[in-house]
């Protein structure tokens, strides 16, 4: 019998996975070419040729006693900390150092980490809807308690408003994620500057501290010069969570960081227990192989120009079928309003066309649907006249 907390987790288990199951049964009866799966943000493109090439030259280079071994500290090797604060500073202007850097098993493991870290049952984190649907269970695991603000189904931007009221003496934690998955939206200074002061003044008014946990795997994924605030800069109590996975294309080798800054509230018992979070949620350490090759390649860049083309080709697609949804600016994520309510009936409908879409309620936003645009260019060309018939459907 498994536990009951599990079966839970199994019930809501994610729609995503899901449809990408669904997408490779799919894919054999009716070959590959004829599915359009727009279901999981793993990218298309390979790892840059200097990834690969790290890689090899860590394998060469490297004792291979000490590369792959445990690492001394449990937030990783030193020399590694150290390259990701450097280039972090070069970059933004901050001043880490190598003890402010704990490599991580991706964001994900990042995030259970610092949720570890931090999270007392009962504690309350607030996240913007929609959001990564993945939160609520990381959430969970601690004996938190999610708190969701609703959805401003125009713009998408985070309502600080109802931020402001449902913030409590039990908020423990607040995540934000930008570029934004499921919309691609940014969010700019302006908001982050209010998002800031709004916490500032409920940390006074209630004598707690609220960290603020940036989850942005898709920092370097935006377009049209769209800017992303990095958020230690706003905020004190900000923890950056960062990874590979989508920058590098390297979602399968799982290495990503976080960035805990010294003007965090307490920061060397919160670093020094994420230490431990990292040991004893049982991923010891981050890839050590992994982390070697990304140390090498922190300036190197994901293909912007195959993304952009996909989210012009896509977007221009659907609006000329008659679909509605706003240009994502970052990510690679569209977010399509459902022709009708219930957008678990169009995503069904959708699949007679072997397109395969994942309903916003996963996201916390029910009535929108997600496409991942991180495929090849070509499914998206193909997958058009699909996405027009599907909206014929709704106009006769
Ligand atoms: N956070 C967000 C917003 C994501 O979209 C994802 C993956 O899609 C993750 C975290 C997890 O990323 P990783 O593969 O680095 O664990």
């Amino acid at each position: 019998m498994i536990a009951e907390k599990m079966k839970e987790m199994v019930a809501n288990s994610s729609a995503i996975r899901a449809m990408f199951e669904e997408g490779n049964r799919l894919a054999q009866i009716y070959g590959p070419e004829n599915v359009y799966d727009f279901s999981l943000g793993n990218p298309n493109i390979p790892a840059p040729e200097a990834l690969t090439k790290a890689m090899k030259d860590v394998l060469l280079e490297e004792d291979p006693v000490e590369l792959h071994g445990y690492t001394n500290s449990n937030a990783g090797y030193a020399d590694v900390r150290e390259a990701v604060a450097r280039n972090l500073n070069e970059r933004y202007g901050t001043s880490f150092e190598g003890k402010n850097i704990t490599m991580t098993v991706g964001a994900a493991g990042g995030l259970n980490v610092i949720l570890k870290t931090l999270i007392n049952p009962g504690d309350e984190v607030i996240v913007f809807a929609p959001y990564f649907g993945e939160y609520r269970s990381y959430v969970n695991n601690y004996d938190g308690v999610l708190v969701e603000i609703s959805p401003d189904t125009e713009t998408f931007q985070p309502k600080l408003v109802e931020f402001e009221e449902k913030i409590s003496p039990k908020t423990k934690a607040v995540i934000v994620n930008n570029p934004n998955n499921p919309t691609g939206v940014v969010y700019g200074e302006e908001t982050i500057k209010r998002l800031a002061a709004i916490l500032e003044a409920k940390q006074k008014e209630y004598g707690t501290d609220i960290y603020l946990i940036s989850d942005e795997p898709y920092r370097e994924l935006v377009y049209g010069g769209a800017r992303v605030p990095f958020l230690t800069k706003y905020y004190d109590n900000t923890i950056i969570g960062y990874s590979f996975s989508k920058s590098l294309s390297l979602p399968g080798e799982r290495i990503g960081y976080l960035v805990i800054p010294d003007e965090v509230t307490d920061s060397e018992e919160v670093i020094s227990a994420a230490n431990v979070a990292t040991r004893i949620l049982g991923f010891v350490n981050a890839p050590t192989l992994q982390q070697k090759a990304v140390a090498r390649c922190l300036n190197e860049k994901a293909d912007l120009a195959f993304y952009d083309r996909n989210r012009e080709t896509l977007y221009e697609g659907l609006k000329k079928a008659g679909f509605s949804c706003i240009k994502p600016e970052g990510a690679f994520y569209l977010f399509v309003k459902s022709p009708v309510e219930d957008e678990k009936e169009f995503c069904t409908r959708a699949k007679k066309y072997n397109l395969l879409l994942v309903p916003g309620s996963s996201f916390g936003c029910p009535g929108f649907v997600r496409l991942a645009y991180c495929v090849a260019y070509d499914t998206i060309v193909r997958s058009l006249p699909k996405f027009e018939k599907l909206a014929a459907e709704y106009r006769e």
